[in-house]
């Protein structure tokens, strides 16, 4: 029995980020739940979009880095963020994405599930899938986006290796996944019995050279741990297979640990709590500049330094479309 029991977030590198901001909460309709600071780089934002409540595992993040060069495609990487959506929805989002110039792919049928694939505004590879899995959901009645459509929070990444046998070594002994499936050269592992949220795709590209971080790409895929004692005790399972972790680190909605997975990926243990409401009120989560509070003293040079951000002009109550 694995203590890691699904996605908890994902987390990339955006360009500016008024754009990563109009993307998501104003075409995506995803709600801003936290505006904070890079806990290593303060002068740049972090931004956090999730379902109305911010649940672990609805939750995705950026860290708009718009100095970056674009990343480059490639193995060791996290190469795309699948978001659940009601099954019946993407006709909805295919016109929605097109009325605001999206570039979308063409839908296709993945595991038996309906898939849209598009790009971001900085060039990050999404997906929207369609499914009928309960998941923890709460509307965010301030979106753009008909309850009904809304993205209900992560479903899958695909990760691409050079080989693919290490990694899988380190998901199944290390980290609890099960093989449950395989297609089109893709092997999708799944967390217990799987389910939107609990598994992840790998394909092997051995030909294919490792790919760069950047604008436009994940910089990490957090696994969520139900609470302290399940991150150590996955952290102590991680140490026992031969991957080394950092220690527990207090990003202070959650605990966190990082690891590489052994193509190359940057991986997080992240605690279901105690969540986004900790420090702001539910009701205006993602209003106000959050600082940790030991960067608190420094709130006004901080503040100085990073680009205002105007609520997107999508903003409007879902009735409204
Ligand atoms: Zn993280």
């Amino acid at each position: 029995m694995s203590n890691i029991t699904g996605l908890h977030h994902v987390t990339a590198i955006a360009g500016p980020a008024q754009e990563n901001l109009d993307f998501y909460a104003g075409i995506l309709g995803m709600r801003l739940v936290k505006k904070s600071v890079n806990q290593d780089d303060p002068s740049t934002y972090h931004l956090f979009y999730a379902d109305g409540e911010g649940h672990a595992g609805s939750d995705l993040t950026f860290f708009p880095w718009a100095h970056m060069p674009r990343g480059r495609d490639g193995t060791g990487l996290t190469n795309e963020v699948s978001l659940a959506v009601p099954v019946g929805s993407l006709s909805y989002w295919e016109e929605r994405l097109a009325k605001h110039s999206v570039k979308i792919g063409t839908q296709a049928t993945r595991f038996g599930e309906r898939a849209l694939p598009f790009s971001d505004v900085h060039g990050l590879a999404l997906a929207l899938v369609e499914t009928s899995d309960a998941r923890e959901f709460t509307p965010w009645t301030g979106s753009p986006v008909p309850v009904e459509h809304q993205i209900r929070g992560l479903h899958t990444v695909r990760i691409s290796e050079r080989a693919r046998a290490r990694t899988e070594q380190l998901l199944t002994a290390g980290m609890g996944f099960t093989l449950l499936a395989e297609e089109n050269g893709w092997k999708r592992y799944a967390l217990g019995e799987g389910g939107s949220g609990r598994v992840l795709d790998v394909e092997e590209l051995p030909n294919v050279t490792r790919g760069a971080w950047g604008t436009g790409r994940v910089h990490h895929v957090a696994w969520r741990v139900a609470d302290d004692a399940a991150e150590l005790a996955a952290r102590k399972r991680l140490h026992e297979v031969g991957t080394p972790t950092t220690e527990v680190i207090d990003r202070f909605w959650f605990k966190s640990v990082y690891f590489n997975e052994p193509g190359g990926a940057l991986f997080e243990l992240a605690t279901d709590g105690p969540g986004f409401g900790i420090d702001e009120n539910m009701e205006t989560l993602g209003r106000d500049l959050i600082l940790p509070p030991w960067l608190e003293p420094q709130r006004a040079e901080i503040a100085r330094e990073l680009p205002a951000l105007v609520t997107p002009a999508e903003l409007t109550p879902a009735s409204a479309e």
